[in-house]
């Protein structure tokens, strides 16, 4: 079989205590299938619900490392019903309220990502390295920036509307390459700096989805990284090379209650 760029993989997350009494009715059949009234489903990984967050990212994220600093882009999606863990898989919760044994996919690998370019150093080329994120919630037709200016308007926790936020547009240049007009994309320096934002446009999404209720589950948020690498031989000062690549984190809206 041709091995494809995309793969899926199922998590199944644990029953909570308010389900206590009910039972599951998924059996995790091995590490790629599970059998569900009678049916058996196959995906590239079945992560049954008593995989550790750290064990999740070891066998999804962090392969997708290496490739990123060598310049792929790369995304990661979580998709599931309200309830399903999406949120707590990528750990867009607040990194400060969460244990580090809770700490979900984009804080692991954005540690390891600052460790990594912090230590890459060899005998024949100088590497530095700019890092940018920006971190977009869309809901229905609106986009709106979860960090810097644009999400100020946000922090009165009014659901959101044309009126009292600023909806960015999205258009496509001329090479036809889509994007957001006016999204931040703040500066980052480690991975400290890069979590913060996080934090805060997380922030800004819960207060914003406080006051939808049902609504929040109707928002995706999607965080960026964009990392440029400059490489330059020290042999030659002539001889310089600028890398870029971009990884993107997408926490998609559930569109149903779980029931
Ligand atoms: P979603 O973002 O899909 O609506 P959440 O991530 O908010 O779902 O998860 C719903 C609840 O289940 C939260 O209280 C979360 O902490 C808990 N939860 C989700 N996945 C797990 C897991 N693998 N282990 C323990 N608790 C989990």
């Amino acid at each position: 079989m041709a091995s494809s760029s995309v793969k899926v993989g199922l998590r199944i997350r644990p029953l909570l205590s308010k389900e206590r009494g009910q039972t599951t009715t998924i059996n995790v059949a091995d590490e790629s299938s599970l059998a569900f009234k009678g049916q058996t489903f196959t995906y590239d990984h079945v992560f049954p619900s008593d995989l550790s967050q750290n064990d999740l990212y070891t066998q999804t994220a962090a392969p997708m490392l290496k490739g990123f600093l060598e310049g792929y882009n790369v995304t990661i999606m979580a998709y599931g019903q309200t309830g399903s863990g999406k949120t707590f898989t990528m750990g867009t919760t607040d990194v400060s309220e969460q244990s580090s044994e809770n700490l979900g996919l984009i804080p692991r690998f954005v540690a390891d990502l600052f460790e990594n370019l912090e230590g890459s150093v060899s005998e024949n080329e100088k590497t530095s390295f700019k890092m940018k994120v920006s971190f977009l919630e869309i809901y229905g037709e609106d986009v709106y920036d979860l960090i810097g200016v644009n999400s100020t308007s946000r922090q009165t926790g009014e659901a959101p509307s044309k009126s009292n936020n600023t909806s960015l547009p999205v258009r496509e240049d001329e090479s036809g390459r889509v994007f957001v007009q006016g999204q931040n994309e703040v500066d980052v320096y480690d991975a400290d700096s890069t979590l913060q934002l996080l934090s805060t446009g997380t922030g800004n999404r819960i207060t914003a989805s406080t006051a939808m209720n049902a609504g929040s589950s109707r928002s995706h948020a999607v965080f960026t990284v964009f990392l440029e690498q400059t490489v330059q031989s020290t042999a030659s000062e002539d001889d310089i090379h600028v890398m870029t690549s971009k990884l993107t984190f997408v926490d998609l809206a559930g569109s149903e209650r779980i029931k």
